[in-house]
């Protein structure tokens, strides 16, 4: 059996040493505020708001709800997002996407402060990443990095492959990665040759948004797989983007779904609140 690099006991980790940390600014005076702002009653969506908020209750963080009916207009959700931009008492902005297709994603973030972008989706945040300054990182690569260091996995000088080149996944990912040493190939829907690719991974990160795509001819012997898909199949149990059956034999390490990159996400977005409530 390959080591199971287990999402649900590291992200615990991470939230419980920023509750102590939480609780060191309360005694300081200082609270810490996520403003959550959801658009519809998409389901899957309420249950990931749902889930920020159970996690804001379990570190301490206060979190602010908005939920707006689905026939907000963007002009509505803009003036929302400013007047929360000037709430001294808001350290962070989430707004949960997808958004209703009338309002565009892109202006909305735009519209975050960067000083409040927690979620690390504005153009700002995105650049200083790019440049090495610091900002706020996109949550989910920013977890796998975490995922990676805490299992005490070596990413500096490896070969990492990341499949998918999404503005949230993908190619922050590759930017972490790069950041931490690695040397990183991104590929995507028109990469020629994939697997020959893919084989070189030491790290193989894999978000690309298939169900079990990724099946043992695609790993190298001994890669760590990394598995940020999420699906759930006919019997509504969740799978990855890997194949974890067919593959759990030939790596050294892999996160499952559910309970590997999932949970880091929140916990993550715990600590990019934290930090923007100590700026
Ligand atoms: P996305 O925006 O749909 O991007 C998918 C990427 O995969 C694209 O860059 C696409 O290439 C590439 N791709 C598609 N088919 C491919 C193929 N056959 N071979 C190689 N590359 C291929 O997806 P995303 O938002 O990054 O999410 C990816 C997965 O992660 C989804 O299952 C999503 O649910 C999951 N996810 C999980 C979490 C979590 O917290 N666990 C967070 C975010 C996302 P092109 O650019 O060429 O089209």
């Amino acid at each position: 059996m390959p080591q199971l690099i287990d999402g649900k006991k590291i992200s615990t980790e991470i939230k419980d040493e920023l509750k102590e940390k939480v609780s060191r600014l309360k005694e300081e005076g200082k609270t810490v505020c996520l403003a959550v702002i959801q658009v519809g009653k998409d389901p899957a969506s309420t249950i990931y708001v749902n889930n920020k908020k159970k996690a804001c209750a379990y570190v301490g963080i206060e979190s602010l709800s908005y939920e707006l009916p689905e026939e907000t207009t963007e002009e509505a959700l803009v003036s929302l997002v400013e007047e929360l931009n000037g709430n001294e008492k808001v350290n962070g902005i989430l707004v949960q996407l997808p958004l209703p297709k009338h309002i565009d994603a892109d202006v909305i973030i735009r519209t975050i402060s960067p000083d409040k972008d927690v979620d690390g989706f504005h153009p700002e945040s995105v650049g200083r990443l790019c440049i090495g300054e610091p900002g706020f990182v996109s949550c989910t690569p920013a977890g796998i990095i975490q995922l990676l260091k805490r299992s005490g996995i070596e990413i500096a000088g490896k070969e990492c492959v990341v499949m998918g080149r999404s503005n949230i996944v993908g190619k922050p990912m590759s930017i972490l990665l790069l950041r931490e040493n690695g040397t990183v190939t991104i590929t995507h829907s028109r990469t020629e040759n994939l697997r020959e690719v893919t084989r070189r991974a030491d790290i193989l990160v894999v978000a690309i948004g298939k169900a079990k795509f990724v099946t043992r001819d695609f790993v190298k012997d001994g890669a760590v797989v990394i598995d940020v898909g999420m699906h759930r199949n006919a019997e509504n149990k969740l799978c990855g983007d890997v194949d974890f059956e067919d593959v759990k034999d030939k790596v050294s390490a892999i996160t499952p779904v559910p309970g590997g990159v999932g949970p880091m996400t929140i916990a993550m977005l715990m600590y990019n609140c934290v930090t923007a409530a100590e700026k």
